[in-house]
């Protein structure tokens, strides 16, 4: 059996609390003993040791049991507040809190940051063809895909619906035009959960100033722009007036 590291710290505290007791108890009766000649210091050592010994463990064993329930909850709502519960990938809330973490450390980095949505195209057709479950197998499957190629530099999250976002650094924009292109590639080649499925993407490169919600405009705006040129396929939108250029 394994133990998790609050549980090591559970028992560690438990042995502390035990030994405390059992030194507290011990030097009080100590000096009891000394100032009262009629205990026998032999009853006073075995009841300084033996009782702390029995109490202590049990009243902290429930104490730590206790607190480790509450911990376990709050891991599990940590969890259920930032992760989308059908795939398990970062929710919008996380999504926006990692990212902008992110996005401030630009200026200290030199590479790009980059931020995309990519939506599933004709998802309701799947879902028309073959069914909510389907559907939902689907999105799992291509939350998994886009988890095992996502660099380590790169969150990942589901907006809502079948659409995801996209945001991190890239040692260029090369490479990240080269990443997102791939992307767009490896969906449209390994059929998740067995369904022909395509997505289309839509990017931008932030510019100083420009906050998260500016850059998920930008990259929407080149998505729905990748979508009328045909679906399957990534456009990145250019700052300003809309120009996008699709790359795959
Ligand atoms: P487009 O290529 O223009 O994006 O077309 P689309 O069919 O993908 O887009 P549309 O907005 O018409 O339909 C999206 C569908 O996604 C409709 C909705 O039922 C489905 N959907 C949204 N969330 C879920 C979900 O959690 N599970 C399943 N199975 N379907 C979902
Ligand atoms: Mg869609
Ligand atoms: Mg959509």
């Amino acid at each position: 059996m394994r133990l998790s590291e609050h549980e090591w710290k559970a028992a560690r505290t438990i042995v502390s609390v035990t030994l405390a007791a059992t030194a507290i108890s011990f030097v009080s009766i100590w000096t009891w003993a000394h100032i009262d000649p009629v205990l026998t210091l032999r009853r006073c050592y075995e009841a300084a040791i033996v009782m702390p010994l029995l109490i202590a463990p049990l009243c902290s064993f429930g104490v730590q049991r206790a607190h480790l329930k509450v911990r376990k909850l709050s891991d599990q709502n940590e969890h259920l507040a930032n992760h989308d519960e059908l795939t398990g990938l970062s929710n919008r809330r996380a999504f926006f809190a990692r990212a902008e973490a992110m996005q401030s450390r630009m200026g200290a980095v030199s590479s790009v940051f980059a931020c995309a949505i990519a939506d599933i195209d004709d998802f309701k057709r799947i879902n028309d063809q073959h069914g909510h479950d389907a559907g939902d197998r689907v999105l799992k499957c291509l939350s998994d895909i886009l988890a095992g190629i996502a660099p380590p530099d790169v969150v990942i999250a589901r907006l809502g619906g079948e659409e995801f976002a996209i945001a991190g650094y890239f040692a260029s924009e090369g490479i990240a035009r080269f990443w997102f292109d791939a992307l767009v590639r490896e969906i449209a080649s390994c059929q998740p959960a067995g369904h022909d499925v395509t997505v289309s993407l839509g990017w931008c490169v932030a510019q100083g100033g420009e906050n998260l919600s500016t850059l998920l405009n930008r990259a929407d705006r080149a998505l729905y722009a990748s979508k009328a040129a045909g679906k399957n396929q990534a456009g990145k939108a250019e700052r300003g007036p809309l120009r996008v250029v699709a790359i795959a």
